[in-house]
């Protein structure tokens, strides 16, 4: 959030939006914004620092943000106050450090200590204000409302997917076809940059739409990837093992799920599941993500650069709007960062909450999954979606293997594309694309929807005509009254 911004590339997350800010505002906030996450920068314990800028997040109508910046300063403001209970320390300068006081000196410092406990008191009520400003829900639920939006100040080479991202990408594909598949045949398929189209929006450059094709002829009914993600969640099992999950809803058997047996026990997320009942499967799959940037790269590096990370594109429906909870979108991400992740969240900038944000678009958007289970695939999630698909795909029982297979022969150089949601197959063209809103940006575009859209054209013409010749007192839906 420290670098100068395009106000073109300016998106309020905000649903309702009706007055829009005008450009000098704006940039009189923006710049607020730069200064304010560079003090954060130089003093990350000061609660001060974090409050003021989750004010200007707000007006800059970024809700889900400005309630990041809010949660953080009221986290700091109350440890702060826990520590002044203690007579023996006192506040270090912008509360970067705490001071062991010689004995009279803590005597001294009853006043100041007195006026630092009313200062801290009203800091922390002005921090939940500001979270409770941006809680649309509030009081009723902890939930904001917001649209998920790229943010102006993303750094240009986490926007798109760079040559290097494809490399990866590729090379995991010919590890997967020679050695995963055990056939000795070798790749099968890789991923290549593929404009089709035209972006609905006009926003996405189309040298980011990448596509995954045959590199040999496949037989029918052949496996073409076992996909193994290291990215999944699930319910899991309720208590004594049941299929319920904690909190209501379905889980699985497993007992030690969403653990898994090579993992380490300071890494047990059974806590996450506990927390978010029957969403536990989204925010395991979330937390994982952090996770494995955290364990490839270190807490050093924005994960976003992280490669499973990075090969991901989010959309952004423009007229979809998303919750977001307090509990379950910032504070229970921060806690697992603190207490698992060993990220320090006020000084280290690469967790910051629009990291979150994008990442949890970027999952939304590629994520697939059932009821009890969510899995982000690294080679199945670069699959382009068709109504018709050429390649069918299953998730195993294990929540994170999907296997995909070709449906008829296939060509060398022809793309593969796979149907995202099933469920969808029987329905009519148009709820097929309401449903489809998760991994689209635009209507669906595929051969079936364009074939199914033109019939229907067909059709209500053809009412319409008949209509007006038998002259059944069809109403006329628009235009002038036809002449009989
Ligand atoms: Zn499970
Ligand atoms: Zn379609």
């Amino acid at each position: 959030m420290d670098r100068p911004i395009d106000l073109h590339d300016y998106q309020p997350t905000l649903p309702d939006n009706l007055n829009p800010l005008d450009p000098a505002e704006l940039a009189t906030l923006f710049d607020g914004l730069r200064i304010q996450t560079r003090h954060i920068a130089a003093h990350p314990y000061d609660p001060n620092t974090w409050l003021q800028r989750g004010i200007t997040l707000m007006k800059l109508r970024y809700p889900e943000l400005a309630v990041g910046d809010g949660y953080k300063a009221g986290l700091l403001a109350g440890e702060a106050l826990k520590g002044l209970g203690d007579g023996k320390w006192g506040l270090g300068a912008r509360m970067g450090f705490w001071m062991l006081l010689e004995d009279d000196e803590a005597e001294e410092d009853g006043w100041e200590r007195e006026m630092l406990r009313r200062y801290l008191d009203g800091l922390q009520r002005k921090a939940r204000e500001l979270v409770e400003q941006n809680l649309e829900l509030w009081p009723a639920f902890e939930e904001g409302r917001f649209r998920r939006r790229k943010y102006p100040w993303m750094p240009p080479e986490f926007a798109s997917r760079g040559d290097e991202v494809l490399r990866v990408i590729n090379d995991e594909f010919k590890d997967n076809g020679g050695r995963a598949l055990r056939n000795g045949t070798g790749q099968i398929c890789s991923v290549r940059r593929h404009a089709f189209g035209v972006d609905p929006n006009g926003e996405k450059p189309t040298h980011d739409v990448l596509g995954v094709f045959a590199t040999r002829e496949i037989a029918p009914d052949s496996t073409i990837l076992i996909d193994q993600s290291r990215i999944w969640g699930c319910n899991g099992p309720g208590a004594a093992g049941s299929l319920e999950n904690l909190n209501g809803g379905m889980g699985c058997g497993e007992p030690i799920h969403p653990n898994l047996p090579s993992e380490d026990t300071s890494l047990d997320l059974r806590w996450i599941r506990a927390a978010t009942g029957k969403n536990a499967r989204c925010s395991l799959v979330f937390m994982r993500a952090l996770l494995c940037a955290i364990q490839d790269g270190g807490v050093d590096r924005n994960s976003l650069s992280h490669p499973l990370i990075a090969r991901l594109t989010p959309c952004y429906p423009a007229e979809r709007i998303h919750r977001f909870s307090l509990a379950n979108d910032i504070a229970l991400p921060h806690t697992f960062l603190r207490t698992q992740g060993g990220v320090d969240i006020f000084a280290n900038p690469f967790f910051d909450t629009w990291v979150f944000s994008t990442i949890s678009s970027r999952i939304l958007s590629n994520s697939c999954g059932d009821p009890l289970a969510e899995c982000l695939s690294p080679l199945f999630s670069l699959f382009n979606h068709s109504c018709e698909p050429n390649v069918r795909w299953e998730l195993h029982k294990d929540h994170r293997t999907v296997v995909v297979r070709s449906v008829g022969r296939m060509r060398a150089g022809e793309q593969l594309f796979v149907e995202y949601d099933a469920f969808l197959s029987g329905e009519g063209v148009g709820r097929r694309r309401e449903g489809l809103w998760r991994w689209l940006e635009g209507p669906c575009g595929c051969g079936r929807c364009l074939r199914e859209e033109e019939e229907e054209e067909g059709r209500r013409v053809d009412e319409k005509m008949e209509g007006v010749e038998l002259g059944k007192g069809k109403e006329w839906d628009g235009g002038e009254k036809p002449v009989l």
